[in-house]
């Protein structure tokens, strides 16, 4: 038998609720859309939206893949929503967002992934919300290269796209998702478009050692990924996999300046730390960068 990591204090966090929060709470309700905010029931929502970041889940909620670390569904998905730019777009607005996060569920049944509908959104959101960052967290389109050309053509202020864990650990924990195609889609970004600033992700705790932790924040800046944030990983439920470790918040802040060490322009490193956390200020420093 497993005896279970029991939950340290640092985890467990006090709630508190803005003006902007219910605002923007009340509004969300009156639309059909899907916030990864309140879908993942991230910790960080109220900071979030009361600072007018929110992230977007497009495509559906389905997702073709089920890795093992994801709550959403897995399955046949949804058709495809061709006026999901827009409300993306109006909820944006209604919003009155200063950086909107746009992620979708691996689509590997289209053609493009679902590239085309990420470059519509980026351009929906960008005419109602000129000033209003927009970032994209995107699938790894199979490798698909002209697909990633489609989402770099649209311009977004920050190309996201996660490895989740070092690479030892990335065929267990990822489906489908392999840890060089992750690094080559993030270098081809580069290529394709060199002023978009590149962003990364980790989750900790899932049995990794931290010179593997170090090595992928080596193997980032090889690729010249920019903005780089580490979390800890949470267990969605008892069927996804088990926390090995919580790591201490001190741990966090050494891997934020080894971070920075490395060259990156900015990085969040704390336990609830998730991809898009803060992102508003990633921009301004990564374009200073
Ligand atoms: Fe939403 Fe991301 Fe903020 Fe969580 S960290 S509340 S998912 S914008
Ligand atoms: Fe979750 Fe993304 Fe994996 Fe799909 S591809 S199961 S949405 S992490």
């Amino acid at each position: 038998s497993t005896t279970k990591e029991p939950k340290p204090d640092w985890i467990r966090i006090k709630l508190t609720t803005g003006d902007n929060y219910q605002e923007i709470k009340s509004m969300m309700r009156s639309k059909t859309l899907h916030t990864v905010c309140e879908e993942a029931r991230c910790p960080n929502i109220y900071e979030c939206w009361a600072n007018r970041t929110a992230t977007f889940m497009i495509l559906g909620d389905v997702c073709t893949r089920a890795c093992r670390f994801c709550a959403v569904n897995t399955g046949m998905p949804t058709e495809l929503d061709l006026d999901e730019p827009e409300r993306v777009a109006d909820a944006a607005e209604s919003m009155n967002l200063q950086h909107c996060v746009i992620t979708s569920v691996a689509r590997d049944d289209l053609q493009d992934g679902g590239a085309s509908i990420f470059a519509a959104s980026i351009h929906a959101v960008r005419k109602r919300l000129p000033l209003c960052s927009v970032e994209v967290l995107i699938p790894d389109f199979l490798g698909n290269p002209d697909a990633l050309k489609i989402v770099m053509d649209a311009k977004p202020d920050i190309l996201n796209h996660n490895i989740e864990t070092v690479e030892r650990l990335s065929d267990r924990v990822r489906a489908k998702a392999k840890y060089r195609r992750s690094m080559e889609l993030l270098k081809n970004a580069k290529v394709l478009q060199p002023n978009i600033p590149t962003k990364s992700s980790m989750m900790l705790g899932l049995g990794e050692e931290w010179d593997e932790i170090l090595q992928s924040m080596d193997d980032l800046r090889e690729v010249d990924c920019n903005i780089l944030t580490l979390g800890q990983y949470l267990q969605p439920s008892s069927k996804h996999l088990d926390v090995v470790k919580y790591i201490p918040p001190e741990d966090f802040a050494k891997l934020k300046e080894e971070g920075l060490k490395r060259g990156f322009s900015h990085v969040e490193s704390a336990p609830l730390v998730r991809s898009s956390y803060h992102a508003h200020e990633q921009v301004k420093s990564a374009s200073q960068h």
